[in-house]
């Protein structure tokens, strides 16, 4: 075989947060060796690496939001810290043996299918290499989003977004606006408030916000799960079925849901006493239809007298002026985004090029679709973990990721059946399939019916984003590849100078 002038390795994986680590696990397990884990920063851990801000914490309870294979029996609290869950994974690293795979500092820039060899071409920060596979891990809140807002450069004051906290600004005795009420805001809003001057939240849509049954976790707890290891397995199988439970009330019962609506609005009503705050803060949409919230201390915050709530968005900036929709001014010295992620228009898409010298995002660009969550068609032998309609509303991501994790691994097996210079291109027929079936099943669940818009829907309104069923189902589903749902493309062996015509072959 010639000599190739470039690095080329089997796998080539993008981002080392727990969706690539998870995969670097998985291939050494398996016995794979010859793969790399390239990463834009410098160090691992993803989104729990670069949302550092004050409150950060997951609403997933630790003892599921973490590796089947690398359990936790120490975690501190139900629901972890950011610090905690980020040391997590740089011990998963550890302990697994991934730092030589890391590259750091190694952003891609772009990765191209070549037709004629069938591997991946992959320009990164680092200098060019080639792989056979590619495993896009880079998640779907990795990329901050500020919206464009008119006069937004004029501002003189501080501006940045959640997931990239400025630590050296001191917001002690500053005029703060908190632009946005998701996940990341509601958590943000009561670990600054007793340090600012005032707080401005401007809220466009207001969220549901269910308590938040957090507590330390004692040391029996701890000892008890570290030495009988089968107590901590059964804690989070319930943490685990009582999530798989609450599923058919979002996807085909919403008016099940109206019990935990009643449910969220005492929640509130305990902590604001003021009618008409609490009349801005009463969504008018079905709980569940935007991601419910866990929060014991946001609506204390609000009723602080240091905290006005806008009742509208952010639309333009005048000098050091915010102005609502409404028409609403104020004077801030710092404006924080609390504005969420590209999610349906992922930046990696754009820097990848498939068979047919189209972009990712270009075949994409009227919603994203993949074959079981993980293969486009006509991106051979690329994979992206937390693909479309993987997400969840209500349970822990990484039963997705692992789940995502399996195909991985019988997708190499497969190729490995099948021979040398071998790649898998879903049918766009199959992908089709797969994505009309989600859709169907879409039409009944609360995100569809439950009247809002949401970061789940793409720019069409399509669902592309979460998973409408179990996550028992998802693991069912990608158990294996099923070869009939795939072209298998063959390059022949090569032979000094022979050609490298390709042939492409129908599946058995
Ligand atoms: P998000 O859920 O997308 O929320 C973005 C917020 O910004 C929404 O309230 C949105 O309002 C608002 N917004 C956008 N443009 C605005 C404007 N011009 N003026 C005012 N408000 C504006 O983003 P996120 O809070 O960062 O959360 C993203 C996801 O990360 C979550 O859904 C969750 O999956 C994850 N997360 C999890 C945790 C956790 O585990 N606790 C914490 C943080 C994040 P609209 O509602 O009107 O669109």
């Amino acid at each position: 075989m010639a000599e190739r002038e470039h690095e080329h390795v089997r796998v080539v994986v993008i981002g080392s947060g727990f969706g690539g680590l998870g995969a670097a696990v998985r291939l050494r397990r398996q016995g794979i060796t010859d793969f790399v884990v390239l990463e834009r920063a410098g160090s691992v851990g993803g989104t729990w690496r670069d949302n550092s801000y004050p409150g950060c914490a997951c609403d997933v309870p630790s003892h599921l939001y973490s590796f089947s294979f690398a359990p936790n029996p120490e975690w501190p609290r139900n629901f972890s810290g950011q610090p905690h869950i980020r040391a997590y994974l740089e011990r998963v690293t550890d302990t697994f043996g991934l730092r030589p795979h890391l590259r750091f500092d190694a952003e891609v820039k772009s990765a191209r299918w070549n037709t004629e060899e069938l591997y991946w071409e992959i320009e990164t920060a680092q200098g060019p290499l080639t792989a056979d596979m590619v495993v896009s891990a880079t998640g779907p809140l990795s990329d901050p989003q500020i919206p464009d807002v008119p006069g937004l450069d004029s501002f003189e004051g501080k501006v940045f977004h959640s997931a990239r906290w400025d630590h050296d600004y001191d917001l002690r005795g500053k005029r703060v606006a908190m632009i946005g009420t998701g996940a990341s805001a509601i958590q943000v809003v009561p670990a600054i408030q007793p340090t600012v001057d005032r707080l401005t939240v401007f809220q466009r849509t207001p969220p549901w916000v269910m308590p938040r049954a957090d507590r330390k976790i004692t040391r029996a707890e701890h000892w008890l799960h570290t030495k009988v290891p089968a107590t901590r397995a059964l804690r989070r199988q319930l943490l685990w079925g009582i999530r798989e439970l609450q599923v058919s009330a979002f996807t085909k019962r919403p008016k099940e849901l109206g019990l935990v609506q009643a449910l969220a609005k005492a929640h509130m009503h305990r902590a604001v006493k003021d009618p008409a705050l609490r009349a801005k803060l009463t969504p008018d949409y079905t709980i569940g239809c935007k991601r419910i919230l866990l929060s014991n201390s946001y609506y204390p915050a609000l009723a602080k007298p240091n905290v006005d709530v806008v009742a509208a968005g952010l639309k333009e900036v005048r000098g050091n002026t915010l102005v609502a929709a409404d028409g609403t001014e104020t004077e801030v010295d710092a404006i924080i985004f609390g504005t969420g992620f590209h999610v349906t228009d992922m930046p990696i898409a754009s820097r990848v090029t498939g068979a047919n010298g189209t972009t990712l995002a270009e075949e994409w660009k009227d919603g994203m679709e993949a074959l079981r969550g993980s293969s486009a068609a006509g991106f051979p032998n690329f994979l992206t973990i937390i693909g479309p309609n993987t997400g969840l509303g209500n349970s822990s991501m990484i039963l997705m990721i692992e789940s995502q994790l399996n195909y991985m691994i019988d997708y190499l097996r497969q190729l490995d059946l099948l021979g040398d210079r071998i790649a898998l291109d879903a049918r766009p027929s199959a992908v089709h399939a797969w994505s009309a079936a989600i859709q169907q099943r879409m039409e009944r669940t609360v995100w569809s019916t439950g009247g809002c818009d949401s970061w789940y829907l793409d720019k069409n309104g399509r669902n592309t984003t979460v998973w409408p069923g179990t996550t028992a189902e998802f693991r069912k589903v990608t158990r294996q590849v099923d070869l009939a749902e795939y072209q298998v493309l063959r390059a022949p062996a090569r032979t000094g100078n022979e050609s490298t015509d390709k042939t492409v072959e129908a599946a058995a």
